[in-house]
């Protein structure tokens, strides 16, 4: 066996579960230098390197992996940002694991090469040595382009645009930019700092942004279009919490895991009094769902202080969407799961609190024409759970709030924007992408569509304008 071949895959140090469960500081620490080098050596640099395709901004992973074998950080980091602007982000919340190291042609006998760890490790390294790499851009052509909304998606249509010359201004609804990346995906798996951190490389390149601007309330489409901008990139997100149509639903105690994470991640709820939004603080936590959504809100209320939390699934472990680190670091946190079974009533004592949860079991049918195997209801089976509070995390929406702006603008039966694979609406200067084209994604996903439509309102504009 080879050496690259013989070497364990390197693994993270973590704060340990007992001590993490106390504090909202990050979970995993990272890749020192000497395990970044090890990781890095192990590399086959394969001529023709299957893991580029798996990841959908294409970084030259071979050559930035080569970079860091021979300790050249500076330049590994100038490869990773010509493809990807927000590494130290990617490098800590994509799934990895189903894209560009399910790719690695390693991990067909052995362990995958830790992609994302060594990702992460030269845009840590960057940071803590104040260097802030910044791609070039062409001279500026003075033509305005909108793009409305600061995650992922918009964010990276707009980086790729300046560096085309464009003139780009992100019009953002909240007081802070990232969307997800924000308020959803909390402290201890994405530290705001980072966030922060690689918004500015966006701002390097010369990108405004505007924020408190709910584009479709304090302006539209069309005042836009009078300000001089020529084409507009939506990237709104799917933000629209989906609720359970349950009896009990309005008892106290039962939230969205898109207001419970807001609170806490955007508004500091967690710091509470040192910043003045106030949260439930549930003591018997039920979360339902099976995404990252809801082993975020299950394990933020464990570090609230919750004795114990649940998270109710329909479907079992293996068909859990959640990353399966995450699911993994729940579990060591001491998250109990409930699977094959669904909530049908909520009950509550004479205040109005809630109090009990009803629950029906659960059985998976045979795979379907999809591919998937649906939750069917086993009659008779339903038993009771108490529960202090209940968080609900099934799913998010397209919100309708721009879109009814634009009636013209054509979108699928569950309300998503219609888009071809370039990002192109049926309204000529109208581009979209990200979740609110694909409903609830992932953060590479939605920057792989915002890069395809920076190129698409590139070749739209020279067309147009010669
Ligand atoms: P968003 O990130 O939703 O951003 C949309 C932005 O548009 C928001 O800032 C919003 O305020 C703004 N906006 C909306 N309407 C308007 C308007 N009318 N005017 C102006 N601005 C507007 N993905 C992963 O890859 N890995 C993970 O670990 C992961 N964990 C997640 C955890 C949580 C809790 C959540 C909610 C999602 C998670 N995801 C994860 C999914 C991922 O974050 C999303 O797929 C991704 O952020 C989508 O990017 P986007 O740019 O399409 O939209
Ligand atoms: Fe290295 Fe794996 Fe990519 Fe080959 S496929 S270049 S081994 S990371």
């Amino acid at each position: 066996m080879s050496r690259a071949k013989s070497l364990k895959r390197q693994e993270m140090e973590k704060q340990a579960p007992e001590i993490r469960i106390t504090n909202f500081d990050e979970v995993s620490l990272g890749f020192t230098e000497e395990m970044a080098l090890i990781e890095a050596n192990r590399c086959l640099q394969c001529v023709k390197p299957t893991c580029v395709n798996g990841c959908p901004v294409n970084i030259d992973i071979p050559a930035f992996i080569k970079c860091i074998k021979d300790k050249e950080f500076e330049q590994a980091i100038h490869v990773i940002k010509e493809s990807n602007l927000l590494p130290s982000i990617c490098g800590r919340v994509c799934p990895q694991e189903i894209q560009c190291e399910q790719e690695c042609v390693l991990g067909r006998k052995h362990e995958p090469i830790a992609i994302g760890a060594l990702e992460r490790f030269v845009a840590d390294w960057e940071r803590k040595n104040q260097l802030k790499a910044c791609p070039e851009c062409l001279p500026p052509n003075g033509i305005k382009v909108a793009v409305i909304g600061s995650g992922p998606a918009s964010l990276t249509c707009a980086a790729d645009l300046a560096r085309f010359g464009y003139e780009v201004t992100i019009f953002e609804a909240l007081h802070g930019g990232g969307g997800v990346l924000l308020y959803g995906i909390p402290e201890f798996r994405l530290p705001k700092e980072i966030v922060k951190d690689e918004l500015e490389i966006v701002e390097m390149l010369g990108v405004k942004i505007k924020y408190n601007h709910v584009i479709g309330k304090l302006l539209d489409i069309h005042d836009l279009e009078e300000m001089g901008f020529q084409a507009f990139f939506l990237g709104v997100g799917a933000g629209l919490p989906q609720l359970l149509n349950i009896e009990g639903i309005e008892l106290n105690g039962v939230l969205t895991s898109n207001e419970f994470l807001t609170r806490i991640n955007l508004m500091k709820a967690y710091k509470f009094p040192e910043y003045d939004t106030p949260i439930d603080k549930g003591k018997n936590v039920t979360v339902i769902g099976g995404g990252n959504v809801a082993m975020d809100s299950a394990r933020v209320a464990l570090r609230l202080g919750a004795d114990k939390v649940t998270l109710v699934y329909r479907r079992t472990k293996k068909e859990m969407p959640a990353r399966r680190e995450e699911v993994l670091h729940g579990k060591e946190e001491g998250i109990q799961f409930l699977f094959l079974a669904n909530p049908v009533r909520l009950i509550g004592d004479e205040n109005g609190n809630v109090r009990e949860m009803e629950l029906i079991r659960m059985k998976l049918s045979e795979l379907d024409e999809s591919g998937r195997r649906s939750p069917i209801p086993i009659e008779n089976s339903n038993f009771k759970i108490k529960t202090d509070m209940v968080i609900i995390a099934i799913g998010t929406q397209a919100n309708k709030l721009l879109l009814k702006t634009i009636p013209q603008l054509k979108l699928s039966k569950k309300g998503y924007i219609i888009t071809d694979e370039e990002g192109r609406t049926n309204i000529e200067n109208i581009f979209a992408g990200g979740d609110i084209v694909t409903g609830a994604a992932t953060v590479i996903s939605a920057m792989g569509a915002g890069r395809r439509a920076a190129k698409a309102i590139d070749q739209y504009l020279k067309e147009k304008l010669g």
